[in-house]
């Protein structure tokens, strides 16, 4: 294979994606409390356990198909303070607490009472003493064939070649996040609840650098695609043109939406594993998604 296994259209590395993400604006904390308990963390009870989760907004398909703009999700981050009382209680338990630690537990009942009422009798968040409120943002990225990863001229120390990434940011993703944050803060106000003042980069028409860094969700350079002119596995996640060999990880994602990647990445390993166990080698290919 003179071009490398898998790469005869020349398609392994490329279309790399990652999720940008920042905070696009913060809350007053003096008035943030109404909105961090409508929008912020909540808590589910199950026999399988509780567990924590926290409310995102994200764009509705209408306005995403009528601007055509990428999913992005928003979400409410509360940035506990260095004296916060539940922190240093959990560090305590934990057997990692100081003298700082145990000082803020007791000088702070109160608050603790409360978080134990919140948590356990209302399953909401729990109240931390906060040092900021951020609306934060995650968009996903426009699929760009120029997004890649080649491999350098020169090796590691274990012989094997250094990976040269060329990354790839479009305007689409800044629009995206922009008109997301006034679409936000545009709906707060509506419902009465107080509005994070945006940065200035999140603003609509800015042309401030925009302040999104990578999110460790690196996805898309062996994209999946039933044509092999336009994907390097199938769906069945085998390497077109090879037989035996199958890709499962992020990689195969071809576009890579604004949710974490873990979870669809374990379900198309077990089900590759699935396939391979029975012998039967085939995948049944994910049924179309209603449009
Ligand atoms: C700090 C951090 C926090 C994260 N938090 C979350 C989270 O909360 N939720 C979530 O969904 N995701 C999260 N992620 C992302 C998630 O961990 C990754 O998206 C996921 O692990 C990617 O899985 P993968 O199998 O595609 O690739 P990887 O996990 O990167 O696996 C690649 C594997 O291939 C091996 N490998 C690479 N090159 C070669 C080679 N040439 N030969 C043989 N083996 C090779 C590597 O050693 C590695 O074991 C987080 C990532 C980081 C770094």
């Amino acid at each position: 294979m003179p071009h490398g296994v898998g790469n005869r259209n020349d398609l392994v590395g490329r279309y790399l994606m990652d999720h940008r993400c920042g905070a696009v604006g913060a809350f007053d904390t003096t008035t943030s409390a109404a909105v961090c308990d409508r929008f912020g963390k909540y808590v589910v009870r199950s026999p399988r356990g509780t567990h924590t989760f926290l409310h995102g907004l994200a764009l509705s398909e209408r306005v995403q198909r009528a601007e055509g703009l990428l999913h992005c999700a928003l979400w409410i981050q509360e940035m506990p303070a260095d004296d916060d009382p539940w922190d240093a209680l959990k560090r305590m338990l934990r057997g990692r607490a100081d003298r700082h630690d145990a000082r803020v537990v007791l000088g702070n009942p109160g608050l603790l009472l409360a978080g134990a009422r919140r948590r356990w009798i209302q399953r909401a968040g729990l109240p931390h003493r906060l040092a900021g409120v951020e609306l934060r943002c995650m968009v996903e990225q426009r699929p760009d064939p120029d997004s890649r990863i080649t491999l350098a001229d020169h090796d590691d120390r274990l012989g094997m070649p250094v990976a040269r990434i060329d990354w790839r940011t479009s305007a689409l993703e800044d629009a995206t996040v922009r008109r997301a944050a006034e679409l936000a803060v545009r709906e707060f106000a509506r419902l009465g609840y107080a509005t994070p003042v945006l940065s200035d980069w999140a603003r609509t028409g800015s042309t401030a650098p925009v302040r999104l860094t990578d999110w460790a969700h690196p996805t898309g350079t062996t994209r999946m695609s039933a044509d092999s002119r336009h994907g390097v596995v199938d769906p069945g996640c085998r390497v077109h043109g090879v037989d035996n060999l199958y890709v499962a990880g992020s990689s195969v994602f071809p576009t890579n939406g604004h949710v974490n990647p873990t979870l669809t990445i374990l379900a198309l390993a077990v089900r590759l594993a699935d396939a391979l166990g029975t012998g039967s080698g085939t995948l049944r290919t994910p049924p179309a998604r209603a449009s």
